[in-house]
C-alpha cells in the first residue's frame, strides 16, 4: 500500500504497534504513536490538526507519510423499526453497504467485508453481483467508524456481525486486521464476544479461525440438509459438503459458555420439511450451538419463496423437542432492502431495474 497512495498509509488500517513504530520513523516516542492510535480508533478523527495534545512538528509530518481514510456515506435509508442502512463509497468508487440495527439492549453494525461475493448462494442478492474485490482492513474498520459516526451522543455500536456482503473468510487476513483494531482497548474497544463471523462454509477458513486468537463467535450457513440440497442453493458445498463443514464445526474449540450458531435461511419446499429437522437434528447432535431459523427475505431477482410463518414455527417446534436451541430471526429493516441477503450496491440496483419485474415486492416489515 505504502508507496502507492501518495497519501501514504490509512492510519484506519494500522495496528497499535504499527502507529507507535511509525511514529519511531518520525523521532517521536512509542506514547505518541499509541496517542495516535487513539485519536484516529477511539476519538475517530480524520484530521490531523484537530489533535492537538500532539506535538506540531510530529503532526506536520505525518502527510504525506500517512493519512486517515473514511469510507463517504452515499446514501442513508431509514427503516420504519429504526434498522439505518447506509451506502458507503470506498475510494476507488466502489460501493458497499453497511446496517445499523437498534435493539431494545444493542446497536449491531452489520458489516461488509468484500465488494460483492463469489459463492452465488442461490437466495442472496449480493451472489447476482459477483466478486469486484476484496474489502482492505483499513476499509472494513473505516465502515464501523463511518456508521459510528453517523450515530447521536450516547449511541453506541454494541456489536458487529459480518453478515453484509461477502464471505469474510475469503478475506481472512484483512478481516483478522481489522477486527484485531477494533478489538484493541485503546481503540474502539470491542469485545470479541460482541463480534460475530459469519460464514457459508469455508472449511479451510474456519480452521485458520480456530487457530487465531481473535475470540469472536462464529456462525454457519447451513441451510440445508443434505448434499444434494445444498449443492444447488449453496455451490460452495460442492467443495466442501456438510459432513466435512460439520466435522469442522466439531473440531472448533468453544470456550467454556460459548456456542456456535447455525443459520437457516428458510426456503419453501426447499429445505423446510419435517424430514429436514429431524436430519438437521441428528446433523448437529453433539455440537454445542443455537440453530437462528431466517425467514427467506424474497425479492423478484431470486427463484424462491419463504416458508409459510407456521412452517417455520413447526420447523422451529421439532427441533426444540430435540432438546436444540432455535429462534426465528425477527427481519429488520426489510421495507429498505436492509434484511438479510438483500444489500446489493446501487450500481448494481440500476443495472437490474432495466430488466422486467414480473412479481411484486414481498410483504413489509413485520
Ligand atoms: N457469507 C457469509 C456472510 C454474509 S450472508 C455467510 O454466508 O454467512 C449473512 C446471512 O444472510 C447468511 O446466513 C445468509 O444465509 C443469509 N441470507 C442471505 N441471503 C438471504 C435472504 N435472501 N434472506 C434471508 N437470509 C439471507
Amino acid at each position: 500500500m505504502r508507496g502507492h497512495d501518495p497519501r501514504g498509509l490509512d492510519l484506519v488500517g494500522c495496528l497499535r504497534g504499527e502507529v507507535e513504530e511509525l511514529a519511531g520513523e518520525l523521532e517521536q516516542p512509542r506514547y505518541r504513536g499509541r496517542q495516535l492510535f487513539r485519536w484516529v480508533q477511539a476519538r475517530r478523527e480524520t484530521d490531523f490538526g484537530a489533535m492537538t495534545d500532539l506535538s506540531l512538528a510530529f503532526r506536520e509530518r505525518l502527510p504525506p507519510v500517512a493519512y486517515v481514510g473514511r469510507p463517504e456515506v452515499s446514501r442513508e435509508q431509514r427503516a420504519r423499526d429504526g434498522t439505518r442502512k447506509f451506502l458507503l463509497r470506498l475510494e476507488d468508487d466502489e460501493e458497499i453497504e453497511g446496517v445499523l440495527i437498534p435493539d431494545e439492549d444493542r446497536l449491531t453494525a452489520c458489516i461488509s467485508t468484500q465488494v460483492g461475493c463469489p459463492l452465488a448462494c442461490r437466495f442472496c442478492l449480493t451472489g447476482l453481483m459477483g466478486i469486484r474485490r476484496n474489502l482492505r482492513a483499513a476499509e472494513i474498520v473505516g465502515e464501523v467508524l463511518a456508521l459510528q459516526d453517523a450515530l447521536g451522543e450516547g449511541e453506541r455500536i454494541s456489536n458487529i456481525v459480518l453478515m453484509g456482503m461477502g464471505e469474510p473468510l475469503l478475506n481472512f487476513p484483512e478481516v483478522e486486521r481489522a477486527l484485531t483494531i477494533l478489538c484493541d482497548e485503546l481503540g474502539a474497544n470491542f469485545s470479541p464476544r460482541r463480534i460475530t463471523l459469519s460464514t457459508a462454509g469455508h472449511v479451510p477458513g474456519i480452521k485458520k479461525l480456530a487457530e487465531s486468537n481473535l475470540g469472536v463467535n462464529l456462525a454457519v450457513s447451513l441451510s440445508a440438509t443434505t448434499d444434494a440440497v445444498r449443492d444447488r442453493i449453496m455451490p460452495i458445498n460442492r467443495r466442501w459438503p456438510i459432513a466435512e463443514l460439520l466435522q469442522a464445526c466439531r473440531e472448533y474449540p468453544l470456550p467454556n459458555r460459548r456456542r456456535l450458531t447455525f443459520e437457516y435461511v428458510m426456503l419453501e419446499s426447499v429445505n423446510d420439511s419435517d424430514e429436514d429437522a429431524a436430519r438437521l437434528v441428528r446433523l448437529l447432535g453433539g455440537i454445542r450451538c443455537k440453530i437462528n431459523l431466517i425467514p427467506f427475505n424474497a425479492t423478484p431477482d431470486l427463484p424462491d419463496r419463504p416458508s409459510p410463518r407456521d412452517r417455520i414455527e413447526i420447523f422451529q417446534k421439532i427441533l426444540h423437542d430435540a432438546g436444540l436451541t432455535a429462534t426465528i430471526r425477527e427481519s429488520r429493516g426489510r421495507d429498505i432492502s436492509a434484511a438479510c441477503g438483500m444489500l446489493k450496491t446501487d450500481a448494481e440496483k440500476k443495472r437490474t431495474a432495466t430488466a422486467p419485474v414480473t412479481a411484486t415486492q414481498g410483504p413489509k416489515t413485520d
